[in-house]
């Protein structure tokens, strides 16, 4: 059925991992040779010393070949699949010890298994099998984490396909004992050469993959949150409250814009300390992100300032809202002994938008009256006047 040549299958795996290697060394000098990236260099170096050992069996003595070769490609498989699922999280000490022990234990059980005298075939079934178990490793790591994404799932599932071609090539290997030749041209070899091929091709792909998506999706946070309250910046909360306006113009629907300022914010600063003043800060944004309705944006205007962007509200639901607010601070220094008491401010501005600048004269409403609350004696809600 198959007519592949099993050798150059061989050499174009080995060809493979040579030029990833190449290619993400030149791709380190720029981007820095650290953390998990230089492990993986070296485990494709690994993968790439391995595999020419195999190539040139011929050349090298032939114990030195197997027991070498194959652990070198043993090794660098453990190190690929170690990056694999380390992509985006701290590896624990625990489970890196772990892992070592299982890899040593892999390497010297093929030695001895070899210097014991096994048969190619059971030689075979057993480095098929240790492939298998990396790639279900490698399987769980990127499937069972809180964090997997689409894209995890889905190379998890490839992982899981090449573990079962290589449980194929190790059942079909055994048997064979004496009788294996491993450059042999059948339907079974050109199936398992494949899927090492294949193998090469995909962990090279999910390790770069990964990355770049948990790269992408940490950009994004910091373009578009706020770094110390995890709300949106101003940036992100002005893009998406236009968005609504528009929306709101379209439905003729009114919209209220909330300005709330700590009061005397300094002094917190000053009398607890700047970490109790973030704390504060973190926690006003907690229980405001809980008491506000999931259509209500939420963003850090600057400072220790803050905004809320409600569709769709009358003028007593503003009024409503804005207590709710108000209580937050209450609440959180009541349940919280670290938290002292403090108060904010809030200037509110309602409107059916008829433009895009409403949202702008929202806000400089919005600003005008929160400045009047403060002129007012502070901790407390003052509503625009608006025609
Ligand atoms: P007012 O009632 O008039 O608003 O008085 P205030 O002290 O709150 O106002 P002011 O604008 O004088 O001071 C604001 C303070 O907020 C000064 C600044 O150091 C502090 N602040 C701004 N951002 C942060 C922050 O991220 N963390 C902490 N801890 N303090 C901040
Ligand atoms: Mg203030
Ligand atoms: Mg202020």
């Amino acid at each position: 059925m198959f007519s592949l040549d099993i050798y150059t299958i061989y050499f174009l795996t080995f060809l493979g991992n040579f030029f990833m290697f190449l290619m993400l060394v030149i791709f380190a000098q720029t981007t820095g040779f650290d953390g998990l990236m230089r492990h993986y260099i070296y485990g494709k170096l690994l993968q790439t010393l391995g595999g020419a050992l195999g190539l040139f069996r011929g050349l090298v003595p032939v114990d030195f070949s197997i027991i070498m070769g194959n652990s070198l490609i043993f090794l660098g498989v453990a190190v690929e699949v170690y990056c694999i699922v380390h992509v985006g999280r701290i590896p624990l000490n625990k489970s890196i010890k772990r892992w070592r022990y299982v890899v040593a234990g892999i390497i010297a059980g093929f030695t001895l298994l070899y210097l014991a005298g096994a048969t190619m075939g059971v030689r075979v079934f057993v480095s098929a099998m240790i492939l298998a178990i990396y790639s279900l490793v490698a399987a769980a790591g990127l499937f069972f984490r809180s964090d997997a994404t689409k894209l995890r799932k889905i190379l998890a599932l490839f992982f899981v396909a090449l573990a079962a071609y290589q449980v194929l090539r190790a059942l079909d290997a055994w048997p064979r004992g004496e009788h294996y030749v491993l450059f042999a041209t059948s339907s079974s070899q050109a199936i398992s050469f494949v899927s090492l091929y294949i193998h090469m091709l995909i962990s090279t792909m999910a390790y770069l993959l990964v990355s770049r998506e948990v790269i992408d999706i940490k950009l994004k946070e910091a373009a578009t949150k706020d770094y110390l309250t995890g709300i949106y910046n101003r940036r992100q909360f002005i893009q998406l409250a236009e968005k609504l306006v528009s929306l709101m113009i379209r439905q003729q629907k009114p919209v209220t814009v909330f300005m709330i300022d700590f009061d005397y914010f300094k002094t917190i600063n000053d009398t607890y300390g700047h970490a109790v003043g973030d704390n504060v800060l973190v926690q006003f944004s907690r229980g405001t992100e809980a008491i506000i309705r999931q259509e209500d944006l939420f963003g850090r205007y600057g400072g220790e300032e803050f905004i809320v962007f409600s569709p769709n509200t009358s003028t007593a639901e503003t009024l409503m809202i804005g207590q709710r607010i108000r209580e937050v601070c209450a609440i959180s220094s009541n349940n919280n002994p670290d938290i002292p008491k403090h108060t904010v401010s809030i200037g509110t501005a309602t409107m059916i938008p008829e433009t895009y600048a409403d949202l702008e004269y929202l806000i400089r409403q919005a600003d005008q009256a929160l400045f009047q609350a403060k002129r007012n004696g502070r901790d407390q809600i003052v509503q625009a006047d608006i025609e």
